[in-house]
C-alpha cells in the first residue's frame, strides 16, 4: 500500500480479475481475455477503462445484459465491408473478432470498413487499433454507446450523446513507438468521473454541466448522491458530461452517433422505447487501410520521421516535452509493467467485495 493507493503487480492483478470472472461463471479462456484487456487499459494509464469496470461487468453478466461465449455473425458483406452483429457478447471477445475480419478484408482489398453493432462494452478502443497496427494496418474507429447517453450537445443541457470515442492507429516497426490517437469526445471519459467519485484524480471544473446550465467538476452531477465504494449509476444524476472542444467536439460526437449508431444499425445513445433496461451496447464503425496499397513510399518510416519533427517543437513551458498521440500511454505502460498498477483504495475495496460475492480468493 502507498497512501490510499494499492499497487499491485500486473500478473497478480490479471489473474485476480480473471479469477473473479471465472468464479462469476465466465468460461476460463474468456475470463482471462477480459482480464487481460482490462489490465491493458490500466497499463496505458486509462484506469477509467481498466479493472474498475469489473464490478459493473460482473453485475451486467449476472443480469444477462452481457453474454459469455458469443461469436460475431455477419449481417451483410462484400469483399471490402461487413456489417457485424455482436449479440451483446463481452466486448473483449467480440471486438477482436470484428477487428480480425477487418484485417483479413483490408489485406485482400487494401481497404475495408466493418460496422459492428450490439457489442458488450469494448473498453479502451486503443486496444483494437493496436491489434490492427500489429498486423501492419492503419485503422480509424468511430464508436458510440447504444442507450448510453451521458453528454450534452454544445449549448445544451440535456444528454444527447454517449462519450463517443474516436481512435486512429498507425502501424510501427521495430522499437519505434506506436502512433495512436484514442480519445473520448466528451471533455473527460465517464470512467474518469467514476475514478474521481472513488477518490481518484478529480475531473476538471468544467467537465460537467448541471441542470441549471452551470459548469461543474462534481461527480454527483452525473451520479447523484455517492456511497463510498458503492455502485455508480450514471442515471442517478440530473446533469451531463460536456463535449470537448465546444461546437467542434460536439459535432464529432454527433457524427459518431450517426456512423457507429445509425449506420451500424446498433442504434444511437438516445433512449429507445421498449429497449431492455440497462442493456447498453457499443457500436463501432472501423476503417482499415493497408498502407502498402497507397502511394506513400515508406509509410511507416515517413510517419515516424514526421512524428519526430512534431516532437522537436520547442516546449511552450520550460521543462515540459511535446508529445505525439500515444506517447503518454507508451511511457505509462513501461512504468507500470516495471512497478505495478496503482489502484485507488475504493477501487480495490470494490474489487474485493465483488470477488467475495462470487467466491473468488483475494490475493
Ligand atoms: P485522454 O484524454 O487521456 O487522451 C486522449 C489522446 O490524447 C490520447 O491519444 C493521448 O495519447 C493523447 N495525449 C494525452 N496527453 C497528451 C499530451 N500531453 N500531448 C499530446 N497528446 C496527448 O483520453 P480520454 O479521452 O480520456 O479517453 C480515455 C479512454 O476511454 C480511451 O482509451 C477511449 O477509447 C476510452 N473510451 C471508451 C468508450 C467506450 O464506449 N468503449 C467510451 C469513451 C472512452
Amino acid at each position: 500500500m502507498a497512501g490510499d493507493e494499492h499497487v499491485i503487480a500486473v500478473d497478480t492483478l490479471t489473474s485476480f480479475i480473471g479469477s473473479i470472472f471465472r468464479h462469476a461463471g465466465v468460461e476460463s479462456e474468456e475470463a482471462a481475455r477480459i482480464a487481460r484487456y482490462l489490465v491493458s487499459a490500466n497499463l496505458t494509464g486509462h484506469d477509467s477503462h481498466g479493472v474498475i469496470r469489473t464490478p459493473r461487468y460482473v453485475q451486467q453478466f449476472k443480469d444477462g445484459l452481457v453474454l459469455g461465449g458469443q461469436t460475431i455473425s455477419i449481417v451483410a458483406e462484400s469483399p471490402t465491408h461487413a456489417v457485424v452483429e455482436g449479440h451483446y457478447g463481452f466486448g473483449q471477445t467480440i471486438a477482436p473478432q470484428a477487428v480480425d475480419l477487418g484485417i483479413a478484408k483490408a489485406r485482400k482489398g487494401g481497404l475495408a470498413a466493418i460496422a459492428l453493432r450490439h457489442a458488450g462494452h469494448i473498453g479502451r478502443i486503443g486496444d483494437w487499433a493496436e491489434r490492427a497496427a500489429e498486423a501492419g494496418l492503419i485503422s480509424i474507429h468511430f464508436v458510440n454507446v447504444e442507450k448510453g447517453e451521458l453528454v450534452a450537445p454544445y449549448g445544451g443541457v440535456d444528454r444527447r450523446f454517449s462519450t463517443n470515442p474516436v481512435c486512429i492507429g498507425i502501424p510501427t516497426t521495430g522499437s519505434r513507438p506506436m502512433l495512436l490517437l484514442d480519445m473520448a469526445t466528451s471533455l473527460v471519459a465517464e470512467g474518469k468521473v467514476l475514478v474521481a467519485s472513488n477518490g481518484g484524480k478529480p475531473v476538471p471544473g468544467d467537465a460537467l454541466v448541471a441542470p441549471d446550465g452551470s459548469v461543474s467538476g462534481d461527480p454527483t452531477v452525473l451520479y447523484g448522491p455517492l456511497t463510498p465504494g458503492g455502485p455508480r449509476n450514471a442515471g442517478g444524476g440530473e446533469g451531463a458530461l460536456r463535449a470537448f472542444g465546444e461546437h467542434k467536439g460536439s459535432g464529432l460526437a454527433f457524427m459518431c452517433e450517426i456512423l457507429a449508431g445509425v449506420l451500424t444499425g446498433g442504434g444511437t445513445s438516445g433512449p429507445i422505447p421498449g429497449g431492455k433496461r440497462g442493456q447498453i451496447g457499443n457500436g463501432m464503425l472501423a476503417i482499415y487501410i493497408d498502407p502498402a496499397s497507397f502511394a506513400a513510399k515508406d509509410f511507416v518510416a515517413e510517419a515516424h520521421e514526421y512524428a519526430a519533427y512534431v516532437h522537436a517543437s520547442r516546449p511552450q513551458h520550460a521543462g515540459e516535452r511535446v508529445l505525439v498521440p500515444g506517447e503518454k500511454e507508451a511511457m505509462t505502460r513501461a512504468h507500470r509493467l516495471a512497478h505495478g498498477v496503482p489502484l485507488q483504495a475504493q477501487t480495490w475495496a470494490a474489487l474485493c467485495a465483488t470477488a467475495t460475492s462470487v467466491g473468488a480468493p483475494i490475493p
